[in-house]
Order: C-alpha cells, then sequence, then structure tokens
C-alpha cells in the first residue's frame, strides 16, 4: 500500500479494524462458524485482529483512490496534443510513471481513460492526444514515446 497519501495512527487502524468486526458479528449474531460466541474486539485474538484492521484499510484505500481519481479527472487537462493541432507529431506510446506508487501507466486507445493503482495521476488519449490527470504537475514522470512526422 505504499504511495498513499493518507496518514493515520495505529490506534485509528485498529478503530476502523474494530467498527468492521462489529459490523460482522452484528450481523451474524456474534456466533462464529462451529457456533461459539464471538468474542469482543478486544478480546479476540492478536492476527485476527490484525486480520480485520487489514481488510478495513483495504476497503478505505479502494474508497480514497476512487476518490481521488474523480477528483483529478476534471482538474487538469495538460498537453492537449490533438492530432489537429500537432500534425507533426505521431504518437508511439502514450504513457506516464507516477512518482507516488511508481505505478507505470499506457492509455492504449482514444478513451482509455487509465490511473495509477494510488489514484494520483491517470493518463488518456491513447495514439490521439496525451491527456493527464494530477494534482501537481511533479506527480508523474513522461514516459511517453513519439515521432515527428
Ligand atoms: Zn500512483
Amino acid at each position: 500500500m505504499e504511495g498513499y497519501i493518507i496518514t493515520m495512527t495505529r490506534f485509528e487502524e485498529i478503530e476502523l479494524g474494530e467498527i468492521a468486526y462489529n459490523e460482522y458479528c452484528d450481523y451474524v449474531g456474534w456466533v462464529s462458524i462451529n457456533g461459539d460466541e464471538l468474542p469482543k474486539f478486544h478480546n479476540q485474538k492478536e492476527n485476527i485482529k490484525n486480520g480485520w484492521v487489514k481488510a478495513a484499510l483495504g476497503v478505505m484505500y479502494e474508497i480514497e483512490r476512487k476518490r481521488k481519481i474523480e477528483e483529478n479527472k476534471w482538474s487538469v487537462d495538460l498537453t492537449q496534443k490533438t492530432p489537429d493541432n500537432f500534425k507533426s507529431t505521431k504518437i508511439i506510446k502514450n504513457i506516464i510513471k507516477c512518482n507516488f506508487c511508481n505505478d507505470v501507466i499506457e492509455s492504449k486507445h482514444r478513451h482509455d481513460f487509465v490511473s495509477c493503482k494510488c489514484g494520483r495521476v491517470s493518463v488518456d488519449g491513447g495514439k490521439d492526444y496525451f491527456k493527464r490527470s494530477f494534482k501537481e504537475p511533479t506527480d508523474y514522470e513522461e514516459m511517453s514515446i513519439s515521432e515527428d512526422i
């Protein structure tokens, strides 16, 4: 999960795990698969508590990633090198690398909107134009290949 910008204390992480655990236990009536009563979160085994923390964080990061993609989606539209404006440029590869999660992402066709795994940056435009979404221009490294024609 490196590359995510959210910072939480361990206490806050455990709290999320407990919320998820309590929801699950409420749903199944505090009974485990072998019929035993499920213990309160603080009495649960360490590895099971950590598992619930992991599950809660996994969901939270995915929500945060989607939110970031939405937020950045329309915020910036850089380097609009449409074939009409730049007839002399032929796009071979439309690729950037995210400087937060190091994900390398490629837009392969005109409406192929691709986001990195942390959601900070996106590419679009395929071989027709270079479109980037980001928060800061330094968020990504340009890796595209184009040639003059
Ligand atoms: Zn990223």
